[in-house]
Parts: C-alpha cells; structure tokens; sequence
C-alpha cells in the first residue's frame, strides 16, 4: 500500500469505529478528502485509493484542479467561504456548496446554476458557537433561510455545515439539536440528510454527535504548506 492508501485506510477505520462507539451505522457518514494546497497529481493518487468526494476552500485553485482532472468522476465541494462576486464558478464547476449562509447567495446560486445541470447541492453554515471571527448565520436565522432556499429551483437544500471552535464538542450537539429540529419541521424531510462537521483532530467527536460528513484535510494528506 501507499501512503495515500494507508492514510485513507486509517481515516476509514477511524469513522468506522467511532460509528461503532456511537451505534451508528458507518455507511451514514461520508469522508469528504479535503485537498486544498494540494496539487492535481496527489488528487489522482487519492482517486486511485477509490476517494471521489474532494474539498476545496480557494476558488482560483479549485478551478485549475477541476480542469486538470476533468476525465476524473471527481464530486467538487466548495469548502470555503462564498463571497458574492465569485458565486457563478462555484455554480457553474462545484456539485456541492457548504458555505451558503445568506439568502442572496443562494438565490445567486440558484440563478446561475444551469438547467441541464443537477441542483447543486448546499449546506447552510452555522456559526453554531457565536464566533466573532467566523462566517456563518447565526442558529435563529436557520429557519427563515431553510425555509427561503428550499424554493429555489436549481438548489438542493441538502443540512448544515459547522466549524466550531477547537475542542467544542458541545457545539457539535448543537449543531446536531438545531439539523433535527429543522428536520421535524422540513416540507421534504427526506432532502435535509446532510450534517457537515468533523475535521481531522475532531472527528470522533463529530461523529458521535450525528456527523454524516467528516471533512478530513491533515489526516488523509498530512500537514499542509501555505508557502507554496
Ligand atoms: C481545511 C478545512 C478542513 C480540513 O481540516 P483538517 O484539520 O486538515 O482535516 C475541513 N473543513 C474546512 C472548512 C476547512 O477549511
């Protein structure tokens, strides 16, 4: 095995056990391979390990990325914070947006998003822990947007997306309290199946509060250079 197998392996074992700890059924959780600073050659190599669903978080890198690996089935997820002006690319290219967290976003989205083309799939990120820093809308405007964003017609309303501030597994039940409330009260339940949480060092965690995608970067491709 290489080492892209055995980090993969590793990950795969990880989120199977934490399921088994959680009484989860393991194929409930998705690993989304977070590739950002990586280049399109160690992204095929994942692809080769059996990965299709890979993360990206800067636009203009993702872009080269998908046109380089164009013949590959890759599913692109935009990772990253979704400014205003960029929202045709990650409709156009992505089959997946986590960071929606304004209306206008989403309608942007819906609007530029072809016809002939599948709804792109969305998660509404939460800013769970009332982070000063982070993006995000906060836990009461969950239900206005849910209820706003699931009209648009070439979206797919799909659950949350949190990053809550290290070691804050209480924050992973929140996230997890407000996706089920939103669930209870959804027109199509059965489209609200999504809860994005769970990077590399918090995984576990995630995971036994109800993650159903674990966002992996570090574990899967080890430590990321920012210098490049
Ligand atoms: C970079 C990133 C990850 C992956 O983080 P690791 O700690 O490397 O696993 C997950 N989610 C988001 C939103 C990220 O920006």
């Amino acid at each position: 095995m290489n080492s892209l197998q055995k980090s993969r392996q590793h990950v795969l074992e990880q989120i199977q056990h934490a399921c088994q700890q959680a009484q989860r059924d393991p194929a409930e959780v998705q690993l989304l391979a977070v590739s950002k600073t990586h280049p399109s050659a160690v992204l095929q190599e994942m692809y080769q390990t059996g990965q299709r669903a890979f993360g990206e978080n800067y636009l203009q890198e993702a872009l080269e990325k998908i046109e380089a690996l164009q013949d590959l089935e890759i599913e692109w997820h935009f990772i990253g914070h979704v400014q205003r002006n960029k929202t045709k690319h990650l409709a156009e290219k992505f089959a997946w947006v986590h960071g929606v967290d304004r209306l206008i976003i989403a309608e942007r989205l819906s609007n530029q998003r072809s016809d002939q083309q599948a709804p792109l799939n969305i998660c509404l990120q939460v800013n769970i822990d009332g982070q000063d820093s982070k993006d995000g809308c906060s836990p009461g405007e969950v239900p206005a947007l849910v209820e706003q964003s699931s009209r648009l017609p070439n979206l797919r309303l799909r659950g949350l997306m949190v990053i809550p501030a290290p070691n804050n597994t209480a924050a992973f039940q929140d996230a997890k309290q407000l996706f089920d409330t939103v669930k209870a009260q959804h027109a199509q339940p059965a489209d609200w199946d999504t809860l994005s949480m769970g990077m590399s060092g918090d995984l576990n965690a995630a995971i036994a509060a109800g993650s159903t995608m674990v966002r992996i970067g570090t574990a899967l491709f080890g430590a990321r250079d920012y210098s490049k």
